[in-house]
């Protein structure tokens, strides 16, 4: 059986690994000059490890990612790292029911009742019944008002944008269930990780193109799939949806999603501007969301003695950030990171750099889960997998790795 994958992100990278495990020839297409997709990164000169285009880090119970690094030799590091708020000129503790009762922009009332209906939330083993309502109508009668407009709404505006009235209760809910106070990060960065899981792919008889974007798909009479000059008895297809439907040339069955653009501002300093490692912006029309200082999670020794600090948006299309330059991005930001740390001067950053991504988050809508598209389509041998498929989780490496796993199984249960 031979079969292509399109797409080296962890979905991808996962299912030609377990199909390469059981014998499977396997053809891995990706179009840019590396893997790991959305979780991929760069190294900068004098850099010992690879740094993420988007902060990235995963949580304690990611078995599936975990176990992966482990087949492939990828120490995964757990950390203790501090999440934060910065609400009124201050920063303040944000990530354990401790630090809820003691949050003080809260009333003690407003404290106790978020404490409460997050308590709740994560008590619900499966949260997908709460799909048929919106956040913004649920959260604060399960959270109170308070709380739910001095810090949830604004994270949601933020974070959604014009689509924020949209987003349902179960993502909510897998947000919070899911989350782990501590984190893990892998040896080398998740580059590593994709790179050492590609490495295994080849070392166990697979190939990968990379720089080989898939420009079309074709089935021919007798059952087979063709890309290129290649002939596969199946293809697995792990891009947007609406990538998707170039590749294939016909509209396929997918829910209509509205996505975001991701986009990051990194900063490569000479000093350390927060003293934790996540600061959610809790203030109302900052040019960014969020506040990664990600060398307080991992020592800057890796990165020249750089402090690396990301300055993360999730974005529209056609938001006019995503035309700004770097140099116009950093001088709307200044103000702002001035606010966050009085010291902070432009001569501290060494360099720049900024990335952006279309298709980066899903917004799910009520009762998504009667929209959602099957893995196997309707048609023998194409299979679809992609971020907006692992619901009600939010996109993630390791759903990735999870679903690209299925796919595997599914694809030796139907073909071989
Ligand atoms: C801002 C941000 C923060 C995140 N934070 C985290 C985090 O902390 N922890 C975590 O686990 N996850 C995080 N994620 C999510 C995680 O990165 C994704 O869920 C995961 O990487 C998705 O993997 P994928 O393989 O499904 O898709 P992708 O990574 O999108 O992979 C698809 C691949 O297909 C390739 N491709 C597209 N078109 C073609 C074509 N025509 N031919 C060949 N190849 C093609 C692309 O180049 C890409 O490599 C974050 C994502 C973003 C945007």
């Amino acid at each position: 059986m031979k079969i292509a994958v399109v797409g080296g992100g962890f979905t991808g990278l996962a299912c030609a690994l377990s199909l390469v495990e059981s014998g499977v020839e396997v053809i891995l297409y990706e179009e840019e000059n590396t893997l790991g997709g959305l979780a991929g990164g760069v190294v900068e000169k004098d850099w010992k490890w690879s740094l993420e285009y988007f902060y990235h880090h995963a949580f304690t119970n990611d078995k599936e990612v975990i176990d992966l690094a482990k087949k492939v030799g990828v120490k995964p590091l757990i950390k203790k790292p501090i999440t934060t708020g910065f609400i009124n000129k201050k920063e303040l503790q944000l990530d354990s029911p401790i630090s809820v009762l003691k949050f003080s922009e809260l009333s003690i009332v407003g404290r106790l009742r978020m404490g409460a209906g997050l308590a709740l939330l994560k008590l619900i083993p499966n949260g997908l019944f709460l799909e048929k309502y919106r956040v913004a109508e649920l959260l604060p009668r399960i959270i109170g008002k308070e709380g739910y407009v001095v810090i949830w709404e604004k994270l949601l505006k933020a974070k959604f944008g014009p689509f924020a009235n949209k987003v349902n209760m179960a993502w909510f809910w897998a947000r919070v269930a899911k989350r782990t106070k501590n984190l893990v990060y892998f040896e080398g960065g998740f580059q590593n990780l994709a790179n050492k899981t590609g490495e295994k792919i080849t070392g166990m008889g697979g190939k990968i193109f990379l720089r080989k974007p898939v420009e079309k798909i074709n089935k021919q009479e007798n059952g087979k799939w063709i890309i290129g000059k290649e002939e596969f008895d199946g293809v697995l297809v792990t891009t947007p949806a609406p990538v998707m439907e170039k590749l294939l040339g016909k509209k396929i069955e997918f829910p209509d999603l509205d996505y975001l653009w991701g986009q990051t501002v990194i900063l490569q300093l000479k000093e350390r501007v927060i003293p934790s490692y996540w600061m959610n912006i809790l203030e109302n029309n900052w040019p960014f969301l969020v506040l990664v200082e990600h060398t307080n999670l991992i020592d800057k020794k890796y990165y020249g003695n750089n402090r690396i600090v990301y300055l993360g948006n999730y974005l529209p299309e056609g938001h006019k950030q995503l035309k700004m330059s770097k140099e116009a991005l950093v001088s709307a930001y200044l103000p702002y990171l001035r606010k966050i740390n009085k010291h902070f001067k432009k001569a501290w950053i060494k360099n720049v750099l900024v990335f952006r991504k279309p298709f980066a988050q899903p917004v799910f809508p009520v009762n998504y889960s009667k929209e959602i598209s099957k893995i196997k389509s309707p048609v023998r041998g194409l299979y679809l997998a992609n971020m907006s498929m692992v619901y009600p989780f939010d996109r993630g490496t390791n759903y990735a790795v999870k679903m690209g796993v299925a796919v595997a199984v599914g694809i030796l249960r139907d073909l071989k």
